[in-house]
């Protein structure tokens, strides 16, 4: 309604897609288990960012979601916060190898900082996380990949190098991000995105985060997403 509508405006957000949740005020409102809210408070996040309010119901609901927002904006804990929750909400049946959540990004420097962040949040639930990007060696990544992980964080081509060498499998992957995806394509990376998705079950929870949509973004997450809703935050290309 309208107080919703002024909410968003206030928070300079534009959403479209069907049955859109509504956009959160608190870290509180997003029904957090009491250990997520203490990582929260660690990192002395006091409120959500516009990205995170919008996003956060979006994807807790289980929701793909298509968000374009500039640096610096959140975009990591409006991933890496839903991901937990659903990691922790796997039944214990679940016991094949592989990561659950599956993290693309176009740089090892961006993959870096996604895994620090990541860590932050995910080491207090026993979750695993690991990065693997160009420059470290393989032989190290294959066998850490090996031990088991819950969450990879990965330059496509790297991640296409690992899979090719059996490090791993993404059988049980069921929460896939591709983090800043226009400078992804812009580095020559569809392929191997496109390669990837095609390994990932199709009824994984698919989010895309750009700060612009290029018409070959628009392109393939409207081929690997399923009924998104898009939020945009602030003026962006
Ligand atoms: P983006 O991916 O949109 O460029 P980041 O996820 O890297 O942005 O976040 C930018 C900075 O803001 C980081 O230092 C991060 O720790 C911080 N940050 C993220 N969310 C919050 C929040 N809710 N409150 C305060 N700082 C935050
Ligand atoms: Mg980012």
């Amino acid at each position: 309604e309208q107080e919703v509508a002024d909410y968003r405006k206030s928070l300079a957000i534009r959403v479209s897609g069907f049955d859109v949740p509504r956009p959160v005020k608190t870290f509180e409102d997003c029904g957090f288990s009491v250990e997520l809210m203490k990582a929260i408070s660690k990192q002395a996040y006091e409120k959500p960012t516009s990205i995170q309010c919008q996003a956060l119901p979006i994807v807790l609901s289980g929701r793909d979601i298509i968000g374009i927002a500039k640096t610096g904006s959140g975009k990591t804990a409006a991933f890496v916060l839903p991901m937990i929750v659903h990691i922790m909400d796997q039944p214990e049946v679940v016991k094949e190898e592989g990561p659950i959540g599956v993290i693309c990004a176009p740089t090892r420097e961006l993959a870096h900082q996604i895994y620090i962040e990541a860590k932050k949040f995910s080491k207090s639930h026993g979750i695993r996380v690991s990065a693997v990007y160009g420059g470290m060696s393989k032989l190290d990544q294959f066998k850490e990949l090996k031990a088991g992980c819950e969450i990879v964080v990965a330059t496509p081509g790297r991640l296409i190098d690992l899979l090719k060498m059996k490090a791993l499998t993404m059988q049980r992957t069921t929460y896939l991000v591709l983090d800043e995806a226009d400078r992804m394509f812009d580095l020559g990376f569809e392929p191997q995105i496109r390669s990837i998705v095609g390994q990932i079950r199709p009824d994984r929870q698919t989010l895309l985060f750009s700060a612009t949509m290029p018409r070959k973004v628009e392109k393939l997450a409207r081929e690997i997403l399923s009924d998104p809703v898009r939020v945009t935050v602030g003026e962006v290309g």
